[in-house]
């Protein structure tokens, strides 16, 4: 706090706001699929930003990039034309200002009939401005996401910037790191996780019913459901115990000792470096290894398509036909973490009113989802049982009839 407090003394916000977007340019410029990573945020932000920024600002925004205003006479003479846009009333047209843009940057609004061209120019309607700003934003940022990429080659490997910047998309910024908590009253153990998996995130639900479907994980599945496990509070005898069971199914106990107790002893550092390393967040299975087939691990809002990710929500009877739509769009608009949210809000409704509940780190922590809706199913089932018990006391008139 004390350091964030300097620099921003030192800096001012605006600079750290800039600084913070040209190491993110940096670090997220590497691949095609942290690329499209970083230009959804930013797109989000940008326009945010500029959808709440007073109207005189927003003006004085295009004023800067060479964009003014059409003057009031000159609108009024194209009355006839701009209220035949549909969806414009005369109210809306007295208060929107307008402006006159080279139609080749808004060939959306033309192909959609959102704007009026004469001469050359788009007249386009203020907050219909803002998605051509939106547009332009994205293209430089993509065009120059791809020349960060190229320079990124000649960032030394051994200096101290190049480490920095390749493990910046995987790094949790949260001070949770989910390490060996105490999910509810039960500790996760080897004979009640079959019944705790219902309150795992779908990352994990699926990795579970894989495991118990053919009685294996593969290297990133194991290390994505182990550390899982581990950050949920299961021991690591415990964790011997469950995957030997599901693992001796196809194979010998030895065998399962030889080729798979240490890693399961390396993930609590007790074998090798001796780290004891802490569960992955969402970030990190997002951007990691796609599953292959045969693999289970993996975000399914991430790495699976649409059809199967519709299917399988359907199977599992996850909300409504409308709610699964939405949680469809979302992932379809690459908003991976945010569908899973929803998904947590269909499967737990009003778990914001229910107290003592964390969901402050939904959609970024598998073991946030997991705790969260332990505890939610836990006060539920106490809240029954209260219920219950009160129905059965038997009121003292009851007693003398
Ligand atoms: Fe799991 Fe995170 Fe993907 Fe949700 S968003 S399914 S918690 S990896």
């Amino acid at each position: 706090m004390q350091l964030e407090a300097t620099v921003k003394a030192n800096l001012g916000d605006a600079k750290i706001d800039v600084a913070s977007h040209f190491i993110l340019r940096a670090a997220y410029c590497r691949s095609e699929d942290l690329r499209r990573w970083f230009l959804t945020q930013e797109g989000y932000l940008f326009k945010h930003r500029l959808e709440f920024l007073p109207e005189n600002a927003l003006q004085a925004v295009l004023k800067k990039i060479n964009l003014d205003k059409v003057p009031n006479a000159q609108k009024n003479a194209l009355r006839e034309s701009l209220m035949s846009i549909p969806g414009v009333t005369p109210g809306e047209f007295a208060s929107t200002p307008y402006y006159a843009i080279p139609f080749t940057q808004a060939l959306d609004l033309v192909a959609n009939r959102s704007c009026f061209v004469a001469d050359g120019l788009a007249y386009v309607a203020l907050p219909k401005v803002v998605s051509i700003l939106l547009a332009k934003f994205r293209t430089s940022l993509s065009r120059s996401l791809v020349l960060a990429s190229a320079a990124f080659n000649h960032v030394e490997e051994e200096g101290r910037i190049a480490p920095l910047l390749k493990t910046m998309n995987s790094q949790y910024a949260s001070n949770k790191n989910y390490t060996e908590q105490i999910v509810g009253e039960n500790e996760l153990t080897a004979a009640n996780i079959d019944s705790m998996a219902a309150n795992m995130p779908l990352c994990m639900s699926q990795t579970h019913a894989g495991l118990k479907r053919d009685h294996k994980l593969k290297h990133w599945g194991r290390l994505q459901y182990g550390l899982f496990l581990k950050g949920a509070g299961m021991s690591m005898e415990e964790s011997l115990v469950f995957f030997q069971r599901e693992f001796s199914k196809i194979m010998t106990a030895e065998q399962f000792h030889k080729n798979y107790a240490y890693n399961v002893r390396h993930m609590y550092g007790k074998e090798g470096k001796r780290t004891s390393y802490t569960p992955y967040n969402c970030q990190k299975i997002i951007m990691g290894q796609a599953p292959q087939g045969g693999d289970h691990h993996g975000c399914p809002y991430r790495h699976y398509d649409d059809q199967h990710l519709a299917s399988l929500l359907q199977k599992m009877a996850i909300g409504t036909p409308a709610e699964r739509g939405d949680i469809l769009r979302l992932k379809r608009s690459n908003n991976h973490q945010l569908a899973c949210v929803k998904h947590f809000e269909v499967m737990h409704p009003s778990a914001s009113s229910v107290p003592n509940i964390d969901l402050d780190n939904l959609g970024n922590h598998p073991n946030a989802w997991f705790s969260a809706s332990a505890s939610y199913h836990a006060k539920q089932t106490s809240a029954t049982t209260e219920t219950e018990l009160a129905a059965q006391v038997v009121s003292p008139e009851k007693m003398e009839e």
